[in-house]
């Protein structure tokens, strides 16, 4: 049933002043992979820069909603097209031994027993070729990102929920937030919505798409748990000398359990992550996140005990946790200067403003690789305001195919870059010059179309 305007019963806010407690260049609302990634490209770039979030951790969906697979960054051949913060994340991870992926010098290679290693980690092979694809533990990748937000001199809000942009004359102007200080604003010079599902473009003024159509993956909400006291290599013994009796287990499953549940790995060989997609609820209404939790720890039961009783690994597994960040993969999409349509993925289309390259998932070789422009991070009318993350500017299906978290990384990285330039040039950031965006990008070790790392 659609509610009508005049059915809706309200009550009048009283008007009131919040104190200002910070200013700065840049102000990224969200400490995701897309806002966490802007935040550090801003601050290393030179900006005055402040992120707020509303958990006390960062890392938002690969830690909080623990989706510890950062896939795709190579396409099967000894190049990899995903380098950037991305990279620096598994750099760090491995310092602390919190993350599991190929060496760096077996990317492309097909030596059998490699290849034969690999093939039991999904994303990891293609055409018979190593990719780079990492599985990465989120608790340690907490303390990584906390690392790289001190160490670069962002000031960090957490336990901070952003809830409306200050805008004046369709220019944003900072933000306010809510935390248990009371509401506070900060002022910024460009603001960042990082929020994933793009909380702050309804205030700000932004045109947005929150469509979503419940036949594709990104429609689908999760809770993603974790078990324990698993065995990862014997769960794939039996599935590749039982594979007819697997594919049964796992249909029974999914039967039992009321939706699909697919266990996946992590860095250790005795703990797995649970994948799983609820249909028709909607991210953006509170009364479904209620129900997404309260139903799917449900089917987080009936799923584990038809496991334990029935699949080989999980006898002795038990539940570790459950993600405290809900399994939100697609959101408000942003309506910006450019609307990427898979139509232009599906084409490999190039374009001038070129800020990340993608390799597709089953690309073998720089064939027609998916290029992410930097207007669609920018609004079409409102100033002072950009994203970072999956609510680039993009139709659903476009979205589907590229919100993943080294492409929201990519996102935010180029963002944030971008604010910083603004803010030194003194120029909207629909203004700031691609050339030197590019060029910083590629200073940032960001694989570029016709931009080289020198370039100064
Ligand atoms: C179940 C599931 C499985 C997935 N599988 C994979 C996979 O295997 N590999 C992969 O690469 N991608 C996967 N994805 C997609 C990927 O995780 C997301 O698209 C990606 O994390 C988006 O990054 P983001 O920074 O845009 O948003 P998010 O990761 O959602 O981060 C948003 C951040 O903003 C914060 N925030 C939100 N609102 C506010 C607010 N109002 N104020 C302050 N802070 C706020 C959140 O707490 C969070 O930290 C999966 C997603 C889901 C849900």
């Amino acid at each position: 049933m659609v509610e009508r305007a005049s059915d809706i019963k309200t009550v009048q806010e009283a008007a009131r002043e919040v104190k200002v407690c910070r200013e700065a260049d840049v102000v990224v609302v969200g400490g995701g992979p897309g806002g966490h990634s802007a935040a550090i490209a801003a601050a290393r770039s030179g900006a005055r820069t402040v992120l707020v979030e509303r958990y006390g951790h960062l890392g938002g969906m690969a830690t909080g909603g623990i989706v510890i697979q950062i896939p795709h960054m190579s396409d099967g051949t000894e190049e990899q097209q995903i380098i950037g913060l991305t990279q620096e994340w598994l750099d760090r991870l491995d310092v602390v031994g919190g993350c599991l992926h190929p060496k760096r010098e077996d990317i492309g290679s097909s030596d059998e027993k490699l290849v034969a290693y690999w093939r039991r980690f999904m994303g990891n092979v293609i055409h018979g070729r190593i990719k780079q694809t990492a599985w990465v533990d989120p608790e340690l990748l907490k303390c990584v990102l906390n690392d790289m937000v001190e160490e670069s001199g962002v000031k960090l809000y957490l336990h901070s929920w952003g809830t409306q942009a200050i805008a004046d004359k369709g220019k944003v102007q900072g933000v306010i937030f809510e935390s248990k200080s009371g509401r506070q604003a900060i002022l910024g010079k460009v603001v960042i919505d990082g929020t994933g599902d793009g909380d702050l473009l309804p205030s700000a003024g932004a045109e947005f798409d929150g469509r979503l159509d419940p036949k594709i993956r990104s429609s689908n909400l999760a809770l993603v748990f974790r078990l324990g006291n698993c065995d990862y290599q014997k769960y794939c013994d039996f599935r590749e000398k039982e594979p007819e009796r697997f594919r049964e287990l796992m249909a029974e499953l999914a039967r039992v359990a009321g939706t699909r549940l697919v266990p996946l790995p992590s860095p250790r060989n005795d703990v797995l992550w649970v994948n799983n997609w609820i249909p028709d609820l909607n991210c953006m209404n509170v009364e479904d996140l209620t129900t997404l939790e309260v139903e799917m720890r449900k089917i987080m039961l009936r799923g584990h005990d038809f496991m334990k009783k029935n699949i080989p690994t999980f006898e002795n597994s038990f539940i570790m946790d459950t993600a405290s960040q809900t399994g939100t993969r697609g959101g408000r999409r942003l309506i910006g200067e450019c609307i990427v349509t898979k139509e232009d993925l599906q084409a490999g289309k190039k374009y001038d403003d070129a800020i990340a390259v993608i390799p597709r998932f089953d690309a073998l070789g720089d064939t027609d690789h998916v290029q992410i422009p930097y207007r669609c991070l920018v609004p079409t009318k409102v100033d002072g305001l950009l994203v970072a993350g999956r609510s680039f500017s993009s139709d659903m299906a476009a979205n589907n195919m590229v919100n993943l978290i080294p492409h929201c990384i990519a996102m935010g990285q180029a963002a944030g870059t971008a604010a910083a330039i603004a803010v030194k040039d003194g120029v909207n950031v629909r203004d700031v010059s691609i050339k030197a965006l590019q060029d910083s990008l590629a200073r940032q070790s960001v694989p570029l179309p016709q931009v080289s790392s020198t370039s100064s």
